[in-house]
């Protein structure tokens, strides 16, 4: 309002957030966290399979839908942009869905070491080409407290990176031990291009990719290491990647085991 003397601070504090805080003369007003680029940067790779979609839909109607050729040709261009939105869709909604959730300390035990055996059966038999790269060396009886859905997600979106951006015909290794009595170290390892240093400490940021092109190409949102990094906030873990340029690249996630997993493995010890 103009009889009164407002003032606008914002402060860009990293991840598209600002924090916009109006102060009067009392001092304080409000303080708002507003996620700017992240709204933007959404709706522009929403837009852009969506105008290709309608491009084809128009194109389908005029004379060139009539070719059964041109039609099925279409029609798959179509359907893989279909699919394009529909993964962005389902990204956005598990870091909105992760986001909004209040932390509660996770009740349930996960059996990580057979999660981990899970995902990786499951990705070997997926027919994906890349799946005789797999190399799973899991230990058992490594429990974590947490959200099996959560950690299943974690797994399968830095294993699917691994498998995207490691080259064809080298291992993509994922590795399960104990760290320390209190944590579990989960890692994957490919011998991909790596990545470069000044990248790294900007993966985890919301659509931020090192070659947009090859991303999309790939079928990447850009999301899924944001997702990790909440997954491990959510789970009090640690999340570190490290590379190599034209060697390869670690995921290495640190995550707090359940007790009864610490108990099993005396009782292993004890036992052997
Ligand atoms: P995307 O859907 O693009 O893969 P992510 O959030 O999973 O998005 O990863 C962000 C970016 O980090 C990727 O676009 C890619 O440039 C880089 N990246 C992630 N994992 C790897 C990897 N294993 N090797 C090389 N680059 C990677």
């Amino acid at each position: 309002r103009r009889d009164q003397s407002w003032e606008m601070r914002v402060r860009a504090v990293g991840d598209g957030i600002r924090i916009v805080h109006l102060v009067d003369r009392t001092g304080s007003y409000a303080t708002e966290r507003i996620r700017v680029d992240f709204v933007a940067n959404a709706s522009h790779e929403l837009r852009t399979p969506l105008a290709s979609l309608l491009g084809f839909i128009e194109t389908l109607g005029e004379e060139a839908g009539e070719d059964p050729e041109t039609r099925a040709r279409f029609l798959k261009v179509m359907f893989d942009e279909a699919v394009r939105m529909q993964r962005l869709v389902d990204d956005l909604m598990s870091l909105s869905r992760i986001e909004a959730e209040k932390y509660r300390e996770p009740a349930d035990s996960v059996d990580l070491g057979a999660l981990a055996q899970e995902v990786c059966a499951e990705l070997s038999a997926s027919g994906d080409p890349r799946a005789t790269d797999l190399s799973c060396a899991i230990d058992s009886g490594i429990l974590v407290r947490g959200d099996r859905a959560q950690l299943s997600q974690l797994l399968h979106n830095i294993v699917g990176n691994a498998m995207k951006y490691g080259r064809a015909g080298t291992p993509v290794t994922i590795a399960l031990h104990e760290a320390d009595r209190a944590m579990a170290a989960l890692s994957v390892s490919d011998e991909g291009e790596g990545i470069a240093p000044e990248h790294l400490p900007r993966l985890t940021e919301r659509f931020y990719r090192v070659d947009p092109g090859r991303s999309r190409k790939i079928g990447g949102t850009g999301l899924g290491l944001a997702i990790v990094k909440h997954i491990v906030e959510r789970h009090r873990g640690r999340l570190d990647i490290s590379s190599v340029p034209g060697k390869g690249t670690t995921v290495r996630i640190l995550l707090p085991q359940a007790p009864l997993s610490s108990t099993r493995n005396e009782n292993a010890t004890e036992a052997g």
